[in-house]
């Protein structure tokens, strides 16, 4: 095998390990599954877990699951399972038949709670919650036995069904695997398996009043299933001997194992369920799908393409040790993708009038622009110019440093696809505001090249003012000012307070009130963006997706710097 051929074959070390697997015969195919709770919306690490499951198991020809893993009643909702699915959807994976609940196993799980009970490897115990942490020791303690851990086989099965029956309260019970209270692993010190909670469930309604907890369902879930291969994030390393104890003393029909690779981190950006729930529930954020969140919904809505998720996640690769992506990277991801399928299209975010002071009042004419120069099949399409037009503010400098190539004063310039203007005036309001500026267009240019070969260093977009249309276009930054929000105090104080800017009476070319929700366009010289769904026929919003790296901002950078 050549040195390339090694690298493509490893990829990672969980494909390492399912090839291993596969070779030697440990596995007769691959299964894999996503299992989310459904208690808030996916979001980019989710994907990175997405990506994972359902890869391996296409590239080794095998299956991936959808499972819900919902346990616990009280946080779980339809509106999480539905979104849930339209987001693996989206991303671009299938699961076929293989969509799947915890809860369905419910009755089985509770036979194996009998079972364990049976065999004196689980018991009812009656302590508190809180004494139940008292005698779990600590790291460097052992813990204690409960007084009820010797309860009798017979006994805990009558109290265990009650339990199921509904003869007790909240928290007033719960079974306990009866492993080893001086485990070196807290998890091993008996851990709760299952808790009493009088709670309305969104599939099972009103038929429990017990649940089992994450580590009692999970890897019997994954048996019940047939997964072969249960990849979840590093903090569960600590589970994994209690789910083998559990696979070990159940009769489960199957011995899946289980694997822990990193999560992904993100500068900038909250990636915990219960945080951005908060961010929903206290309004900082305008729903789970606001273009900031990093919800798959989120990225969506900003017009992130699905394409670019997954070659980010790819990029990023899976390992065992934890660290922190950088923003620009995903960032880097979509624009690489959206600079080869993105139709380009001219609009003026900050409109400045310019008069066209030799083009004739009244005539207007089309002009050829070409939808994508890295792809002809795109082809091209007209856009109206006439004697009024609207630049860029940031393209005119009155009084401008040597590296600024736009429009200043006597300056010519190139308008893309249409001519080249010099300019010739610049009218200001009292507070001495530029508001408009006096061009002449030299008639010659047409299409935007000198047949005497002069050349102009800028280039500039442009609208015409009376066939532009208008729109409210949003830009986002960061939702968070901190790399690492929370780090020192209430996130909410992280907030970025200029994590949104609304630009109204932006000017776009006609074309764009055609825009197609789920289309992700460039805006030339500005950026990627797509249509918000807040549009309506009489009002059109969009979203910048991302800006295109701005040559001049780094120069300016750089001469600050320079002092
Ligand atoms: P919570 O925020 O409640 O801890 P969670 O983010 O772990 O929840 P789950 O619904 O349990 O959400 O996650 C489903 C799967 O996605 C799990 O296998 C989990 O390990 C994985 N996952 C969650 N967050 C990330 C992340 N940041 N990177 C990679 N995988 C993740
Ligand atoms: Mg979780």
């Amino acid at each position: 095998m050549s040195g390339t051929e090694a690298e493509e074959r490893s990829g990672d070390f969980i494909r390492d390990i399912i090839r291993a697997d596969l070779d030697a015969g440990r596995a007769g195919s691959v299964v894999t599954r996503f299992p989310p709770e459904p208690n808030g919306y996916l979001h980019i690490g989710h994907a990175k877990s997405i990506c994972l499951n359902f890869g391996v198991a296409e590239e080794f020809g095998g299956r991936c699951h959808l499972r819900f893993d919902d346990t616990n009643p009280t946080r779980e909702e339809h509106e999480f399972i539905a979104s849930i699915q339209d987001d693996v959807r989206w991303l671009g994976f299938d699961w076929g038949d293989h969509l799947y609940f915890a809860s369905d196993n419910f009755e089985t799980l509770y036979g194996w709670a009998e079972h364990l009970i049976s065999e004196a490897k689980a018991y009812v115990d009656d302590l508190s919650q809180d004494e139940i942490r008292k005698h779990r020791g600590t790291l460097t303690e052992p813990g204690r036995n409960s007084p009820y851990r010797e309860r009798a086989v017979e006994k805990n099965l009558d109290l265990f069904r009650r339990m199921r029956a509904g003869e007790f309260a909240d928290g007033a019970r719960v079974l306990r695997a009866k492993i080893d209270m001086a485990s070196g692993n807290i998890n091993l010190r008996d851990p709760v398996i299952y808790r009493i909670l009088h709670a309305e469930h969104p599939r099972t309604g009103n038929a429990w009043c017990i649940y089992p907890t994450y580590d009692f369902a999970h890897g019997q879930s994954d048996a019940i299933e047939g997964v072969t291969h249960s990849l979840c994030t590093l903090e569960f390393e600590d589970h994994r001997p209690l789910y083998d104890w559990l696979i070990d003393n159940l009769p489960v029909p199957a011995r899946p194992r289980q694997y822990e690779f990193a999560r992904l981190n993100l500068f900038y950006t909250v990636l915990s369920k219960r945080i951005l729930t908060g961010l929903v529930a206290g309004g900082q954020v305008g729903g789970w799908d606001d273009p900031r969140m990093p919800t798959i919904s989120g990225l969506r809505r900003r017009g992130v393409p699905a394409a670019a998720i997954r070659d980010f996640v790819k990029r990023i690769g899976i390992s065992k040790s934890d660290n922190t992506v950088e923003v620009a990277l995903l960032d880097h991801c979509i624009r690489e993708g959206l600079n080869k399928t993105a139709e380009r299209r001219l609009g003026v975010l900050r409109p400045l009038k310019v008069v066209i002071e030799n083009y004739d009042e009244g005539a207007e004419e089309e002009l050829d622009a070409i939808n994508n120069p890295e792809d002809a099949a795109a082809g091209t399409r007209t856009v109206p110019f006439s004697r009024e037009i609207y630049i860029e503010r940031d393209d005119f400098m009155e009084d401008p440093p040597k590296k600024f190539f736009r429009l200043a004063p006597g300056r010519e310039v190139r308008l893309r696809y249409a001519y080249f203007i010099t300019c010739t005036d610049v009218i200001k309001d009292d507070a001495g505001v530029v508001t408009e500026l006096r061009c002449t267009y030299d008639p010659a240019t047409r299409g935007g090249n000198a047949p005497d070969g002069r050349k102009v260093r800028g280039t500039l977009h442009w609208v015409s003012a009376a066939h532009g249309v208008e729109a409210e276009v949003r830009l986002f930054d960061h939702l968070f000012t901190r790399p690492d929000p929370g780090a020192e105090g209430d996130i909410v104080d992280d907030i970025n307070p200029e994590s949104l800017t609304v630009l109204k009476r932006c000017r776009l070319e006609p074309a764009l009130a055609d825009a197609r929700p789920g289309e992700t366009l460039q805006f030339e010289r500005q950026g990627y963006f797509c249509l918000d769904p807040d549009s309506s026929p009489d009002k059109l919003v969009f979203n910048r997706t991302v800006a295109l790296r701005d040559s001049w901002a780094k120069i300016k950078a750089k001469g600050a710097g320079k002092g």
